[in-house]
């Protein structure tokens, strides 16, 4: 018997070698089949007037041969040549050796044609239309084909699925009933054949609402299913103590997020929590407080940033924020002697350093912490999950935190840190000056300059930003190597000048920019690789050449690097192009909305580049465009997974079969 788990070299008509071209596209069980949609349909339903067919795309047109067949031939090729016609107008026909089709059409009879028209308005015509007789009504899916399987060949082999077997409902009844969608076999039918555009929309919302309902649940399930106990529950919420500490007081959101992490880790279960802010919302001090109601209470704390100059740089802060208070700090970078390595290495193990700042140093195997409660990690993207892992591994299921500048639009970042709770920073410090954005082209460059001179003659720093660092032949985008040796050579002859780009080893970048931010540099030229999280505050301008070559969010990203002290600070972009979404940037400092304008303009697709993320494909539903919908599936998984906390019942098993495909895809990529 066929079930929707049989493999489906076992459907009537596949056998081993179709299933392979099938496996090839996913399609691995019947199940996989129903679910794998048509990617366009043929309307017949939808006829257009001649007059109005466009030139464009292909469309249905119902008109009658006003004229007899004739048969044209031309050396290894016979032509049928005859003219329709509505109301509306007439259009020429030709099929290329099409005899049968051409011997039985009849002069004066209505017949439907689709295809795509080519001429002009004056004399429309048609090439090898796809016939039917007037009186066909229905909708045609159209596969995603390939060589060895058409799509007529799919489309028959759906049919015999769907007819085989009884579809397996995902959705609970209450879940339907609520939101309004059909069943499964219903809307299979429906996605597949539909009759009527209603049948069809009817049938997408609901497979585009069990696409994100089965995303959500599993989302759900995986928190859950984690984590084990810590053996880190902090017993003594001390933060107000250092509170004291701070030479200023922390925002609402600051405090707000450090209390949304102490519940967390007041808890048997251990914290997992994602810390989104803006640059310069003041993530550090965030994770100060949590490492030092962690030591407090006893457990040391590790905090692991992607580079050297970011570890040296926290570690610096950190030790000024706890100078007072009889926490240890240590750092530990590459650059660390072995002989400090030892030393470092046997107080951690004793328990005298509290708090552990570094690199990926310090996950190395030989790294052993006496009692790590709370792992932080700082701008997360550059770190792997595994990484992450790794050192959550060197205790009994420690906190972890993590910290990202990447605004994510809000509802990506429920699905991309699935396995994360989420914090918002969504407040800056007080006193901060906005940083004034303007947008021009390159026209002002001379102007530019020397308005950029002005502010390093009083001592302050800058950047200029380039796209490449290479020029290549076919364009002329500015390279930033090249800038920087005319500017250095000529404009700018009198100030130091440093160059920054990916090409340079991490070690050369790194040298840079800490000369950059000791003071050594005057105008930092630079491609986007300037470090996530510097914090140099006396850099107050920064210029972006060819600024339509960034994304809206790298743009905002750039921008942060400036602005972090008490002076004003200015961000010209330059651009010859018309570049209109170039004006977000300049009207809103709001990362958030910057990334949904982004994601907006660019789908998720690009938004996230693909696949890195590890986000499922979707097969129908769009985590843009139907992102009320994912909500809406959110708040359902939410309400089931109350009532059946590991998918137990019965009735919830076609999900829990459902989601457990989804993720064994997700995992196997
Ligand atoms: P990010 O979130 O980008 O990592 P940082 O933690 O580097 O931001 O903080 C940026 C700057 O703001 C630092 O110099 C930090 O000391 C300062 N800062 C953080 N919180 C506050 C606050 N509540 N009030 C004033 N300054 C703050
Ligand atoms: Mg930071």
């Amino acid at each position: 018997m066929i079930t929707p788990n049989t493999d489906i070299r076992y459907l009537k008509g596949v056998g081993e070698k179709r299933a392979e071209y099938l496996n090839v596209k996913g399609i691995d069980t019947v199940d996989a089949l129903l679910h794998f949609y048509p990617r366009a349909y043929l309307d017949w339903t939808d006829i257009t007037e001649i007059s109005k067919a466009s030139f464009y795309e292909n469309c249905c047109i119902k008109a009658r041969i006003v004229t007899p067949i004739e048969t044209i031939e031309k050396r290894s090729m016979t032509l049928y040549k005859f003219i329709v016609e509505d109301n509306s107008g007439r259009m020429q026909i030709t099929l290329f050796n099409q005899r049968y089709l051409a011997e039985s059409l009849r002069v004066d009879r209505e017949y439907l044609f689709y295809g795509r028209c080519q001429g002009d308005f004056y004399i429309r015509q048609m090439s090898s239309p796809i016939i039917k007789e007037a009186t066909f009504m229905g909708i045609e899916p159209i596969y995603p084909a390939s060589k060895q399987l058409s799509s007529k060949a799919l489309e028959k082999l759906v049919k015999t699925a769907l007819f085989a077997t009884e579809p397996i409902e995902t959705l609970p009844k209450s879940v339907r009933e609520r939101n309004d969608l059909a069943d499964i076999k219903t809307a299979l039918n429906n996605i597949h054949f539909p009759k009527t555009k209603e049948g069809f929309e009817k049938a997408k919302k609901r497979l585009v609402f069990e696409e994100l309902f089965v995303l959500q649940t599993g989302l759900m399930l995986l928190k859950e299913h984690k984590r084990g106990k810590t053996a880190s529950i902090i017993k003594r919420d001390c933060f107000a103590e250092f509170e004291g500490l701070l030479p200023f007081s922390l925002t609402s959101a600051q405090k707000r997020v450090i209390n949304e992490c102490l519940s967390d880790m007041k808890s048997e279960r251990p914290m997992n929590r994602l810390v989104q802010g803006d640059v310069g919302s003041g993530k550090t001090a965030v994770s100060a407080a949590l490492m030092y109601v962690s030591a407090k209470n006893g457990f040391q704390s590790a905090l692991m940033a992607p580079t050297e100059i970011l570890a040296e740089q926290h570690f610096k802060t950190i030790s000024a924020f706890f100078e007072n208070s009889g926490i240890n700090v240590a750092l530990l970078t590459g650059s660390t002697t072995k002989k400090q390595k030892e030393i470092i290495k046997n107080k951690l193990l004793s328990g005298e350093i509290d708090v552990l700042v570094g690199t990926h140093a310090i996950i190395s195997d030989d790294v052993t912490f006496w009692n790590l409660g709370l792992v932080v990690t700082d701008e997360q993207h550059r770190f792997g999950v595994s990484q992450r892992g790794k050192l959550s591994n060197k205790a009994k299921n420690p906190h972890t935190l993590v910290m990202s500048a990447t605004p994510i639009p809000r509802t990506l970042g429920l699905i991309l840190y699935g396995d994360l709770d989420i914090s918002i920073i969504d407040e800056y410090p007080k006193g901060r000056q906005k940083i004034d954005t303007y947008l021009v082209d390159t026209s002002y460059r001379t102007r530019i300059y020397k308005y950029i001179k002005k502010f390093l003659d009083e001592g302050r720093q800058g950047y200029i930003v380039c796209p490449m660092v290479e020029e290549s032949e076919e364009s002329d985008l500015t390279s930033a190597t090249e800038y920087y040796e005319n500017l250095k050579n000529g404009e700018f002859k009198n100030y130091r000048l440093g160059l920054l780009h990916g090409k340079m080893k991490p070690r050369e970048k790194e040298k840079v920019m800490r000369a950059f931010s000791l003071g050594e540099i005057d105008l930092l030229i630079s491609t986007t690789v300037i470090e996530v999280g510097i914090d140099v505050p006396n850099a107050v301008i920064m210029v972006i050449e060819n600024a339509e070559r960034f994304g809206l969010s790298q743009l905002h990203q750039l921008r942060g690097r400036i602005g972090r002290g008490s002076e004003k600070s200015d961000c010209i972009l330059i651009s010859d192009t018309n570049a209109e979404r170039l004006n977000v940037i300049k009207d809103t400092s709001d990362g958030f909305k910057i990334a949904d304008a982004d994601l907006e303009l660019r789908g998720p697709g690009d938004f996230l580049g693909s696949r890195q993320h590890g986000l499922p494909d979707m097969k129908i539903a769009d985590l843009f465009a139907d992102r009320s919908v994912l909500h809406i599936a959110g708040k359902e998984a939410e309400l089931l997974l109350k009532t059946d906390k590991k998918l137990e019942n019965e009735e919830n098993a076609g999900l829990k079969a459902q989601i457990k495909a989804l993720y064994t895809k997700l995992n196997s990529n």
